[in-house]
């Protein structure tokens, strides 16, 4: 008897695709996942337009996505090139955050 390897479904009302590895512990698929994350880092971007540096729970929550992003990339791959484009595309994002944070802060 072959004992499965139990995949989670997302844990978004209409979506049952499988959670990645990766993301067991956000219990969303690639998609949803995605969504979250780009929503939280247009807020993060708000805050630096408005001059203010986002709080240290905050931060490290930006470098742990950076971190699973590549893992995503890397690793159990997407299954769509739509997915993959918007992992890049949260890379460049993540990248162009911390370059706008570590511009000089007018007094
Ligand atoms: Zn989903």
């Amino acid at each position: 008897m072959v004992v499965a390897t139990s995949v989670r479904a997302c844990r978004v009302g209409a979506c049952s695709a499988p959670v990645p590895l990766t993301l067991t512990s956000q219990g969303v698929c690639l998609t949803h996942y995605l969504d979250e994350v780009f929503t939280r880092i247009s807020a993060v971007q708000e805050l630096c337009r408005q001059k203010e540096m986002p709080d240290s729970r905050t931060l490290s929550w930006l470098s742990q996505q950076g971190d699973l992003a590549v893992t995503l990339l890397s690793g159990e791959g997407p299954n769509f090139s739509e997915d993959r484009a918007r992992l890049l595309e949260l890379l460049l994002c993540l990248a162009n955050l911390h370059e706008s944070m570590r511009r000089p802060q007018s007094p």
